[in-house]
């Protein structure tokens, strides 16, 4: 299984490898570039019902994820399970909110999904946001998992891959010592 997952991602060209710097500060010689993945219906189904028969029994009420690519896993995810799918943008350095008229009933059930889990912030923050209008978070279903630690945060975690990342510290990069061009990825 986790063979066929990564070939997913392999056929699409979504893993590139050279020298990278990640929205955390370290550097990487690899970087998945999930929007290769997601820009294509079929792979992206095929993962999110990984995520979808994972909860399938667990009576989901809505789908909620972090924006950007969330926006995707959040709407097919959804449409597998017949449910809702919300995103949650943005609102400041460390917050994100529910707007365009999303609302969830306190009470109702939610999974949370995202594409790649690395640090846990957006998924953090988007569990804040869904806490708030007093959702209850039944689990959290991502594409890839790239955490450097197996993370703990606080509800049942599914991963349709596990790639732990390798990263460096700025001042101790072998890549940047070989004076390999830093590359900064994706549209943040
Ligand atoms: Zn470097």
């Amino acid at each position: 299984m986790t063979k066929n997952i990564e070939e997913i991602f392999e056929k699409a060209g979504a893993i590139l490898k050279g020298h990278f710097l990640l929205t955390s500060g370290l550097h990487s010689p690899v970087y998945w570039e999930k929007f290769k993945v997601l820009q294509s219906p079929p792979p992206t189904e095929q993962l999110c019902r990984l995520i979808a028969d994972h909860f399938r029994e667990q009576k989901i009420q809505v789908v909620a994820a972090p924006t950007t690519g969330g926006i995707i896993l959040a709407f097919e995810t959804a449409r597998q399970l017949g449910v809702r799918g919300i995103f949650a943008e943005k609102t400041g350095e460390k917050e994100r909110a529910f707007k365009r008229g999303f609302n969830i009933e306190p009470g109702e059930r939610v999974l949370i999904v995202d594409d790649i889990l690395t640090t846990g912030g957006s998924l953090r923050q988007t569990m804040a946001a869904v806490k708030k209008l007093g959702g209850e978070i039944i689990g959290i279903g991502v594409m890839v998992d790239r955490s450097e630690q197996e993370m703990d945060l606080g509800v049942p975690l599914f991963s349709c891959l596990r790639a732990e990342a390798v990263t460096y510290p700025p001042e101790d990069c072998p890549l940047c010592k070989a004076k390999v061009p830093l590359v900064k990825p994706g549209g943040g």
